[in-house]
């Protein structure tokens, strides 16, 4: 028994499962299935091009997302291709990372086509996280908490090494997916709900509702795996993990303040600093650990609203249907 280090796991040997939380979330991602060109660019062409539509402010705001979004996703893909999948030997999991693999190749691909469609310099953009100080804080932090499972001679075998596993999970499913892309989310949902690059707004919604279930995943996943192997979530790795968070929010915050530095109409940067505080502390109970800030949402309408947009959205310009009511999981 065992998610990882089972000599008696048969990789190909999908049924009978064992965790049957993976099948579901596996279930989740394809219920949500979407491509990028689904979604109409007309309007944000017409306002990235006009010279009023947009203020300087709400364009660094925008030009910073995508750049810190367009390299991180295939971050994090690389991560679960070349690391994780290796050492996750249980079959319903790697179904999961598959799909995983896969909603980040869309992802990829999504800011492929903002590039595109908007006419920007790629060259700019995919050089933002070597350029811009605070989008290569947060991918130097991931990059570096995570050098473990990267080396080619690394096992999980032993305690020592399940703590460094758990670590490095912690670094990609916690910390990257689940709170170093949550100041974008929230500045790009804000800005689509005052009616600007509202294609690109939606593109953002459609990713964060598929990074929510991969973050589901990576806790069950860190979960489970301490579950299993009791020994490894010792006091003071408790600590060092909550202490992990704690840096991470620090650098998110740069982020949205260096991102969004005056306020726009309606949302400023010590709103998403709250939203971050908020977050950080879902993720920590989430993995069984005490929240630090006990700060209220002050986007309550980030969920909520996006549920009902996205209903309609797919019942307005779908031809196929592949979303059910039943499967909109959201965890902001
Ligand atoms: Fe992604
Ligand atoms: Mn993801």
């Amino acid at each position: 028994m065992g998610i990882i280090n089972n000599k008696a796991t048969d990789p190909n040997k999908i049924l009978p499962l064992t965790y049957p939380w993976a099948r579901e979330h596996y279930k989740t991602g394809v219920s949500n299935n979407w491509v990028p060109e689904e979604i109409a660019m007309q309007k944000d062409v017409e306002q990235w091009k006009s010279a009023s539509a947009l203020s300087e402010k709400e364009r660094r705001l925008i030009l910073w997302n995508l750049g810190f979004f367009s390299t991180a996703e295939s971050l994090t893909a690389n991560n679960i291709v070349m690391a994780i999948y290796r050492h996750v030997t249980n079959s319903e999991a790697r179904q999961y990372l598959l799909r995983q693999a896969y909603e980040e190749a869309v992802h990829t691909d999504t800011f492929i086509y903002c590039c595109d469609t908007l006419g920007l310099d790629p060259d700019h953009i995919y050089n933002m996280y070597n350029t811009i100080p605070s989008i290569k804080e947060k991918d130097d932090f991931v990059v570096n908490l995570t050098e473990s499972i990267f080396d080619p001679d690394f096992t999980t075998a032993g305690t020592a090494n399940i703590q460094r596993f758990i670590h490095d999970l912690i670094g990609y499913y916690v910390i990257m997916e689940g709170i170093f892309f949550y100041a974008g989310f929230a500045m790009m949902i804000a800005l689509r709900r005052q009616n600007k690059m509202v294609g690109v707004g939606e593109q953002f919604e459609f990713i964060m509702r598929d990074e929510s279930v991969h973050l589901a995943f990576g806790c069950d996943l860190i979960n489970t795996i301490k579950k299993e192997n009791p020994g490894a979530w010792s006091g003071s790795f408790a600590e060092q993990v909550t202490d992990l968070v704690r840096q991470a929010v620090v650098l998110e915050k740069r982020y949205a303040y260096d991102a969004c530095p005056d306020g726009l109409l309606g949302i400023n940067a010590d709103q998403f600093s709250l939203y971050v505080e908020h977050i950080a502390d879902r993720r920590l109970e989430r993995i069984g650990l005490s929240k630090m800030y006990g700060t209220e949402n002050p986007f309550p309408w980030l969920s909520e609203s996006t549920d009902l947009n996205k209903e309609k959205n797919f019942f307005e310009t779908r031809v196929t249907e592949y979303q059910t009511a039943g499967n909109l999981v959201w965890d902001d």
